[in-house]
């Protein structure tokens, strides 16, 4: 099929030093500090590119987020910048991350479902994305490798000609987000559509000499100054992420803690083409 065979053609773009066993993506302990990764030489040099250039002819921008957050965390910038051009915005919402926090018994599972429902939407709001703007498919957190080629056709259906598709990247490190990067890699590629990704876990275990990164594909997007506070007071309304509010067990750390919270403040984002 069309779309094994694109996703086998961007496999090999991957740098020939990256690594291929699973452990080498292991997401464990504080990751790669922020500090590491703005000293890196490559990724300050790498090519800058406009809103518009990346946007392209896109008739919609399309968010395929395995988790909601990780839409604003790495795409954010972006998000709002095709708003503020009147560009329609839309998030698949994939999960409602509701197994962030493993120990939750099942009622409280479903209550945090809704709270994250209720902020991505207010995060959305703060990006200036028309409301309207979010499907949530509710499959299970954590679910997303099993779901196979039923998740690329859920994604297709929901596909419009001159869509530009992001996702996260597909060796993130997290399942569902590399199940995620797949699924929009054949849906995109069967409704023809132009696709980006984003690495978030990425960020955490590579290396910040860029080894395991695509960085011959990576693009860099500056955000000016009302732009990133607008992402950034997007990011806010992951309460429930940022060890905020009732929704988190009391002994839990936040899924976004400050050290990982840093990587996505930066005045940039970057996008894998
Ligand atoms: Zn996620």
């Amino acid at each position: 099929m069309a779309a094994l065979t694109d996703a086998a053609a961007d496999a090999t773009r991957l740098p020939a030093a990256a690594p291929d066993g699973a452990d080498a993506r292991l997401i464990a302990g504080r990751g790669t500090p922020e500090p590491d990764w703005l000293r890196a030489a490559w990724l300050r040099a790498l090519p800058e590119a406009a809103p518009d250039a990346l946007l392209g002819d896109a008739r919609r921008l399309v968010v395929v987020a395995p988790h909601p957050d990780d839409e604003v965390l790495g795409a954010g910038g972006l998000m709002a910048l095709a708003a503020a051009r009147g560009l329609p915005v839309r998030v698949l919402a994939l999960t409602d991350g509701e197994r962030c926090y493993p120990t939750l018994p099942g009622a409280a599972r479903a209550s945090l479902a809704r709270i994250r429902r209720v902020e991505l939407h207010r995060a959305l709001e703060r990006l200036g994305v028309a409301s309207g703007g979010v499907e949530h498919l509710r499959l299970p957190d954590g679910g997303l490798q099993a779901a196979g080629a039923a998740l690329a056709l859920r994604i297709h259906r929901l596909l419009q000609p001159r869509d530009l598709v992001l996702t996260t990247w597909r060796r993130d490190g997290h399942p569902d987000h590399e199940a995620a990067a797949a699924a929009v890699a054949d849906a995109a590629g069967r409704a023809g559509c132009r696709r980006m990704e984003f690495p978030v876990w990425g960020w955490h275990w590579a290396h910040p000499d860029g080894r395991d990164l695509p960085v011959a594909d990576m693009r860099r997007l500056p955000l000016d100054r009302p732009t990133r506070a607008r992402k950034l007071w997007a990011l806010r309304a992951f309460a429930s992420q940022l060890g905020r509010g009732s929704a988190m067990p009391a002994a839990a750390e936040p899924i976004l803690p400050r050290w990982v919270l840093a990587r996505f403040r930066r005045d940039f984002e970057t996008f894998v083409l």
